[in-house]
């Protein structure tokens, strides 16, 4: 019953029509209305994680449809212990994380497409960028200076830089569903009190060290600049075939429980049926079968 609930509340958090998107409205405390509590949610977690097993099961042998899973978010909203929750139940040989970085000089001597061409997923397989092209209208927007770096020609290098990525971005991903790819963007969004505990506990936790690097603090001072890019690059490339996904995520547990329904409702919408061998096939696999059983019987 919780099930249908949960999957119900996705209509909250899925945004199909960019017009009407506005950030404000969406609160990264909501748990749904309090409609599970932690317990019930992590128990939620492990029954999706279960069945999106069993649909990449269903989606690798037809290596026909992909699905690209798109993590955005401020530092330390959880987008990599969301991936590691979320995919802990399915086959790592049907799923590819990328983690896309400062692009390096190789990348920046293409446009800012290419290296992500190079990591989509192929037919049958799950691909999942933890961060991905957006950060082309995110970071590179709110630090315009790194746009230098990528030394496009002065006459493309315009005022409406912005809104050509972000129309770019719109029909690449238009590109990609047109070609059998799911497209699904989420945006884990964290509010600046709990992103500051977070990091707090980095600093804290000698095993967490790691994970805290020094820019994040000054990453928190454009905060302001930075939910306007994500509401913009939100309102521009929202469509019902690549829908954002606005998750609350001050509770990583809510948070993770929305991401995995966001994925199980997707491959569901495919139908997908178990292969079936059409009957020439299956007369080669009673040949296989026959021969099989002769060696049997002579080794
Ligand atoms: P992390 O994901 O915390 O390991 O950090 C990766 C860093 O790379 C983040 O600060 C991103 O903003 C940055 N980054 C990723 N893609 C780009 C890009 N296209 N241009 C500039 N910086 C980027
Ligand atoms: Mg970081």
């Amino acid at each position: 019953m919780k099930r249908k609930q949960v999957a119900h509340l996705l209509e909250r958090y899925r945004v199909t029509d960019g017009a009407k998107f506005r950030l404000k409205r969406h609160d990264p405390d909501d748990t749904g209305g309090g409609i599970v509590d932690r317990k019930e949610a992590e128990a939620l977690l492990a029954d999706g994680v279960t069945r999106l097993s069993a649909l990449q099961e269903l989606l690798y042998p037809h290596a026909s449809w992909a699905l690209l899973c798109i993590f955005q978010a401020m530092d330390a909203a959880g987008k990599d212990g969301t991936i590691k929750h979320v995919m802990s139940g399915v086959n790592p040989q049907g799923v590819e994380v990328t983690s896309f970085k400062v692009p390096g000089p190789e990348e920046l001597a293409h446009d800012f497409l290419w290296r992500i061409s190079r990591k989509l997923p192929e037919r049958g397989r799950i691909g999942i960028f933890n961060r991905s092209h957006y950060e082309e209208v995110l970071v590179v927007r709110v630090h315009k200076e790194l746009l230098k770096a990528q030394r496009l020609p002065e006459d493309l290098d315009g005022r409406r830089i912005w809104e050509h990525r972000l129309a770019d971005i719109g029909a690449f991903e238009r590109y990609l569903t047109r070609q059998g790819t799911l497209v699904l963007k989420f945006f884990l969004n964290v509010s600046p009190a709990e992103q500051k505990k977070r990091f707090i506990e980095r600093l804290d936790d000698p095993g967490k060290n790691w994970k805290f690097s020094a820019s994040d603090i000054s990453e928190r001072t454009h905060w302001e600049s930075y939910m306007h890019a994500y509401e913009e690059a939100i309102r521009a490339t929202a469509a019902p075939h690549a829908p954002w996904f606005v998750v609350p995520a001050n509770n990583k547990w809510f948070a993770r429980l929305v991401v995995v329904e966001a994925m199980v409702a997707a491959l569901e919408s495919l139908h997908l049926k178990p292969m079936e061998m059409q009957a020439p096939d299956r007369i080669r696999l009673e040949e296989a079968r026959h021969r099989l059983l002769e060696e049997g019987t002579t080794a």
